[in-house]
């Protein structure tokens, strides 16, 4: 990944586990990739929730006395990157608001395409808003007048109104429900725990928390888990689900060693490198990955190529967020705190360098630089996807079509922008192909066909970034 897409959120529910604040917190420490700008936890004991939530990693918003003080045996917790709603305390999830059914708290990963004319009804008849989230629209349907008082608010609100993308975890305080949009676009896992359910957004959470994997939750499923067990439902006729999960969860976002659709992440990824070395081999020397974005996909290159894997670059994982000035002119000064080349395995050599995807191109083409400066003698990229030319609008920090650079350039002027002596991408048959399961993927980010039209969604983001909204940093517990 040249340049870092941000995927949205990471959410964890647990049900009846004695020491629910931990087991969220060990999950949602496998999940930090998916959400750094902030972090909450939830919990309850069966009358009262409480709650921490704060800005910055897992790490830095919960020490051991904050999850002392997190005392029940249900809960939910999130770890956020912000698409709509500014990066701003009162935007930490999850939500908690007390309204006339109870109290409820809400952890959402994805992004509501809707969400402005939602918000606009809700005004309109008396709703006021806490944050400049999407998420928040959610709740304050279920709290309308004709919605709360019924048993099935939340699968009503999902069916009725509510459009876009969305894995959701809804904490009442006798039960938590679990719900994907009708697409699935985001992944969401239900596993068991200590002799409760735990629910997460990818199976390396159960992993970390000792839990044993069931099944997915299906898209257009509502799971429901209280005192008398795991309860299933469809809240939309079956005719209206159409599986379109994001592709880039198993090209980049989610964790090589979590499983999605029965196969590990990492396996999928190598298999992408496997199918790019028969589309498009170079007559080269040695295989590199860019780390660790394209590690899988190199091994499953070099493995169909036959030619040798080597660690060409070495990755910092160390540098955090640096507080050097932008210089103009040296841009791959950033890309040298992150990566260094081992001269011995380069010099002299015909390199194929391996990632996983191509965004702004600005990270590869400092890359290359460095590769070829160590004594490289020639530099082919292989891309294990389709070049990237369209926005996202369902949940991932994609760039604007202006930013991406293969939105408006041929593959020829990429390579001598990069100074490459190739540039080859995967096909989009081919990447499907690679794929588990019987397609049903969003390949919209390639070829711009979105399974749900994104019409008014900029002005929706921007709207709701203008609102003034003010909270507490922290939205205690009752
Ligand atoms: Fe994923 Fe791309 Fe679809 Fe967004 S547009 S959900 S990044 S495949």
């Amino acid at each position: 990944m040249d340049q870092s897409l941000r995927e949205a959120c990471g959410i964890v529910g647990v049900y009846n586990v004695p020491n629910a604040a931990e087991a969220i917190y060990l999950g949602l420490h496998a999940l930090q990739h998916r959400g750094q700008e902030s972090a909450g936890i939830v919990v309850c004991n069966g009358h009262t929730m409480h709650s921490r939530k704060g800005m910055g990693l897992l790490s830095r918003v919960f020490g051991p006395q904050d999850l002392a003080h997190l005392r029940g045996h249900t809960g939910v917790g999130h770890v956020r990157y912000s698409t709509t709603g500014a990066s701003k305390p009162q935007n930490t999830q999850p939500l908690v608001l007390d309204y006339s059914a109870g109290l409820v708290a809400v952890a959402h990963n994805g992004n509501l395409i809707n969400a402005r004319a939602l918000r606009r009804e809700c005004e309109a008849r008396g709703s006021i808003f806490q944050t400049s989230t999407d998420s928040e629209v959610i709740v304050h349907l279920m709290a309308q007048p004709d919605h709360a008082d019924r048993p099935d608010s939340l699968a009503h609100c999902l069916r009725r109104h509510v459009r876009g993308a969305y894995a959701l975890l809804v904490q009442r305080t006798d039960r938590i429900v679990a719900a994907r949009d009708p697409q699935g676009f985001r992944p969401l896992s239900l596993g068991r725990l200590e002799g409760g359910y735990m629910v997460a957004s990818e199976t390396c959470a159960f992993d970390q928390a000792g839990a044993e994997f069931l099944r997915e939750v299906e898209p257009g499923e509502l799971v429901t888990v209280d005192e008398t067990g795991l309860h299933s439902e469809r809240f939309v006729p079956e005719r209206e689900v159409r599986p379109a999960m994001c592709i880039f969860e198993f090209i980049y976002f989610a964790r090589p060693d979590s499983v999605l659709l029965g196969e590990s992440v990492h396996t999928v990824r190598k298999r992408l490198g496997v199918q790019l070395a028969r589309e498009h081999p170079a007559d080269a020397d040695v295989v590199v990955a860019v780390p660790d974005s394209g590690n899988s996909a190199a091994i499953g290159y070099a493995q169909e190529s036959g030619l040798p894997y080597d660690r060409g670059l070495i990755r910092n994982h160390y540098v955090g967020r640096t507080f050097l000035n932008p210089v103009p002119g040296e841009r791959s000064r950033q890309a040298r705190l992150k990566h260094n080349v081992v001269q011995d395995v380069v010099r002299g050599k015909r390199v194929v360098l391996v990632d996983d995807s191509l965004i702004r191109g600005t990270t590869l083409q400092s890359l290359v630089q460095f590769v070829r400066a160590a004594g490289a003698t020639q530099v082919h990229l292989r891309i294990s996807c389709p070049p990237n030319r369209y926005a996202c609008y369902y949940g991932i920090d994609f760039p604007t079509r202006e930013e991406l650079i293969a939105a408006h350039r041929s593959r020829e002027e990429i390579e001598a922008l990069l100074s490459l002596d190739s540039l080859r991408y995967l096909s989009l048959e081919g990447l499907q192909a690679a794929a588990p399961g019987a397609g049903g993927f969003c390949t919209a980010c390639f070829g711009g066909d979105y399974p749900v039209p994104p019409a008014d969604l900029m002005e929706d983001k921007h709207r709701l970034e203008a609102h003034g909204a003010v909270t507490e940093e922290t939205v205690a517990g009752t």
